[in-house]
């Protein structure tokens, strides 16, 4: 059976940051779509560059490889090793520019991305950004946080409960652009019709707690209205990080 989809994104400067430095892409129509958020971060502006350059290098591989990624799913390959290429590409376009002009030094950004290509659905993902399942009421983690503090959770050193409000659970043990070479996780995801995806930065599940998101998201309303009210929700909270969201309805 043919899923259609229905989406939309939202991003939001929250209450206390100067700038806004999260992006979100939502492109493509019919055989092949693509939704991401990211949360670039830098001195200065670099964090707004880092997040658009890297939403950008995906668009242009887009542009460059449709074709290719529709082939390969209509033979029922895999499209791991093109979403890596991909997610190289935008990797050295970032760490480039980072390490050739001193203004945007050491830059970087997460990645949460959702591709599909005609009945098939693929997660690539890298930094602190959240993808979940949304099904039969229950929010599904698809994602795991690369920080230092999930990764102490990870090794037994602090509890889950200690990570919530760890003084250093900002802190990334994996971004894209900040170093030549990293590791993206990347993986297939099975959707059906009644599925929702929520992509989100921290600005939303750092500040609202995973059953209050579930509440807004399961609401028998457009995702346009979900993610609206999802960015009231983080601002009621007291906005105090950048807020981007993508929800996304199989249908
Ligand atoms: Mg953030």
């Amino acid at each position: 059976m043919k899923k259609s989809l229905r989406a939309a994104g939202i991003t939001d400067r929250g209450r206390v940051r100067a700038n806004n430095e999260d992006r979100y892409l939502i492109v493509g129509e019919n055989s092949l779509q693509v939704f991401a958020v990211a949360d670039g971060m830098g001195g200065h502006a670099a964090g707004e560059v880092a997040s658009a350059m890297a939403l950008d290098a995906i668009q242009d591989y887009l542009n460059h490889h449709q074709e290719d990624l529709i082939a390969k799913a209509v033979e029922g390959e895999s499209l791991q090793s093109s979403l890596e290429a991909m997610l190289a590409a935008a990797n050295e376009k970032v760490f480039h520019t980072g390490k050739t002009k001193p203004e945007y030094s050491g830059m970087g950004t997460t990645l949460t991305l959702l591709l599909f290509v005609l009945e098939s659905c693929w997660l690539a993902h890298i930094g602190d950004s959240r993808a979940y399942l949304l099904r039969q009421n229950k929010l599904v983690p698809l994602t795991e946080d690369h920080t230092l503090v999930s990764q102490l959770v990870k090794n037994g050193q602090i509890s889950e409960e200690e990570s919530v409000d760890h003084p250093q659970r900002h802190i990334l043990t994996r971004a894209l652009g900040t170093d030549h070479e990293t590791t993206f996780d990347v993986l297939p995801v099975e959707v059906k019709p009644g599925d929702r995806l929520l992509l989100c930065t921290d600005g939303l599940h750092g500040f609202v707690a995973e059953e209050e998101i579930l509440a807004v998201a399961s609401q028998n309303k457009e995702p346009a209205e979900i993610v609206g009210d999802m960015v009231i929700l983080a601002n009621e909270k007291g906005g105090m990080d950048n807020i981007t969201i993508v929800l996304i309805e199989v249908v």
